[in-house]
């Protein structure tokens, strides 16, 4: 099989590697798409994210779907030929995060493509993967490309859960990359009255537009565009913070009413926060990473068509051109998501 490697910032590398097989208990599946996510791009371009430096190669990919290639012994549920949405979060489930309903926070996480541990966690983006069955979700009706956006979906879902109430709330969104857009169709989904989105490129702004925001504010062309919600000491109630920049969520946080709820899902360097700002109108900072039920949840919403992400996904390039494609992804003048066809 083919695997995507990558061995240090701008050192991306088709490698042939064995063919796995399932042993007992575990799943093979034959990947079909793989989402290039903005972690994927952080490895790509700069090797690391933040502290976590690439320091072996290391297969990039979390964002897969596939189909049921073969099954190990005492494998129950799944069937060959069965399309799937694998997650790639593995917690250990016995940890006391795990225990505590936390499983995101495990410290023994083997979450695909990540670099925090070392040796470090290979990722997805190959011709096959081994997997464990409650890893594969079914995904019967959907396209692989929809049952490939289940991960971010989750994302974004496990945001809005710590986001408190959405219906009927002002939603303000800063970054409309995939998951500053996905926020918008969650939000939309949860019956928030209004939501407002601002980003600094013309081109993820109409996507946001069409998605169903109410509004949208380019902040490189207005950088004052936020001003006029801070009357009466602000107008929304939740903010998704999508961009991972201080310079998007530092004018958001004068548009936020008293008791506004900014949930950061943003990663990219350190943030400096306007703290006394924040503190006199008693905003609750909730910081949101990655996900662990909300997979499920993911392709629940999608398989009863209470989400559409088709929109989202702009282009689909072969594997083999894995270097264009993360070249590609990383234009916002161009592409939102960008997927993967493997096999
Ligand atoms: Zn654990």
């Amino acid at each position: 099989m083919k695997a995507i490697v990558l061995h240090g910032a701008q050192d991306l590398r088709i490698e042939e590697r064995p063919d796995p097989g399932p042993g007992p208990g575990q799943v093979l599946v034959a990947i079909e798409k793989g989402g290039i996510c903005g972690s994927d791009l952080h490895y790509f371009q700069d090797g690391r994210i933040g502290a976590f430096r690439v320091r072996e190669p290391m297969i990039l990919g979390h964002e897969i779907s596939g189909r049921v290639a073969a099954l190990g012994a005492g494998v129950e549920g799944l069937a060959e030929g069965q399309p799937v949405a694998v997650s790639p979060s593995r917690p250990c489930g016995a940890c006391r995060y795990c225990r505590e309903g936390m499983p995101n926070q495990c410290p023994n996480m083997r979450f695909y493509g990540s670099a925090m541990p070392f040796p470090h966690i290979q990722g997805a983006f190959a011709d096959l993967l081994v997997a464990e069955p409650e890893q594969c979700v079914p995904t019967d009706g959907l396209t692989s490309a929809e049952a490939a956006m289940a991960e971010p979906l989750a994302v974004v879902l496990h945001a809005a859960s710590l986001a408190g109430r959405l219906l009927g709330r002002r939603v303000l969104v800063t970054g409309c990359g995939p998951i500053g857009l996905l926020a918008i169709l969650v939000a939309r989904a949860a019956g928030a009255a209004e939501i407002v989105a601002t980003d600094i490129t013309a081109f993820t702004l109409a996507k946001a537009g069409a998605l169903g925001a109410s509004e949208t504010i380019n902040v490189r062309e207005a950088p004052d565009g936020l001003n006029r919600f801070e009357a009466d000491k602000g107008h929304f109630d939740v903010l998704f913070e999508c961009s991972g920049v201080a310079a998007a969520l530092a004018p958001a946080v004068p548009a936020l009413r008293p008791g506004a709820v900014i949930v950061q899902l943003g990663l990219g360097g350190d943030m400096t926060l306007p703290l006394q700002a924040m503190t006199v109108k008693e905003l609750i900072l909730r910081g949101s990473f990655r996900f662990h039920s909300e997979f499920r949840l993911a392709v629940e919403m999608m398989r009863t068509g209470r989400l559409e992400v088709v929109p989202l996904v702009t282009h689909v390039r072969p594997m083999t051109d894995a270097g264009a494609a993360f070249t590609l992804a990383a234009d916002r003048n161009e592409a939102i998501k960008v997927h993967l066809a493997f096999g």
